[in-house]
């Protein structure tokens, strides 16, 4: 019987992500699920001041409603020139909760005079593990880059547009998905995490 684990998160995407790094790692040994299949948990107040608290959080009360051991994820861009802002707030930088567009222009905006060689950021994502008998684990993964001066590309989501990779002349907007998750904080995290979840999930008590 593979174990079950908990991934608690809506976005469909990052399951298939998680879902296939799992696969490669340990084949049919893990069956896991999305927060679809437990529509009646509440959402998680992300009240943290760290990526590790919240991703903590998150994972930790999704395992607890639930009883089966869960992973969660917080990721966000850290500019340098900003003193690592929008960090923990990426997602709302410009007021309203996913308006990508808005809090790229605001990034934008706020580097405006910022010369190319300061424009240096990263994105975090730090990937934490919980399980219902109070084990945790988290891991954090990097990706580097530099903020762009206009947006570019069509592919992936909230800063990919402004984002230019170290070592790449094009934005993140601009890779395909399997390009980008080998290089970025996410697949570092979820990469990093994953033989921890198989040895936690292996000795559940
Ligand atoms: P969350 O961890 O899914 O809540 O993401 C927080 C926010 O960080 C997102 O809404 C994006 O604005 C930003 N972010 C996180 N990862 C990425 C990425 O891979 N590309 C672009 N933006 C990202």
């Amino acid at each position: 019987m593979p174990h079950q684990l908990l991934l608690a998160t809506r976005n469909l995407g990052k399951i298939e992500e998680f879902r296939r790094i799992l696969e490669a790692q340990a084949p049919g040994e893990i069956e896991l699920l999305g927060l679809d299949a437990f529509p009646e948990t509440h959402d998680v107040v992300e009240d943290g001041k760290t990526f590790v608290e919240n991703a903590m959080k998150k994972a930790r009360e999704m395992a607890l409603a639930t009883g089966i051991p869960a992973i969660a994820d917080d990721s966000g861009l850290c500019v340098d020139a900003l003193g690592g802002d929008p960090g923990i707030f990426s997602a709302r930088w410009a007021g309203k909760h996913g308006d990508d567009a808005a809090n790229n222009q605001k990034v934008l905006e706020q580097l405006r005079d910022v010369a190319d060689e300061n424009r240096s950021a990263h994105f975090t994502c730090v990937a934490a593990l919980y399980l219902p008998d109070g084990r945790s684990h988290y891991e954090e993964g990097r990706f580097d880059g530099w903020i762009l001066r206009a947006p570019i590309g069509g592919e992936g989501f909230g800063y990919d547009p402004i984002f230019r990779p170290e070592g790449y002349s094009i934005s993140s907007a601009q890779m395909s998905a399997a390009e980008k998750d080998a290089i970025s904080h996410r697949g570092k995290a979820l990469r990093a995490i994953a033989p921890h979840v198989m040895s936690a999930l292996s000795s559940v008590r």
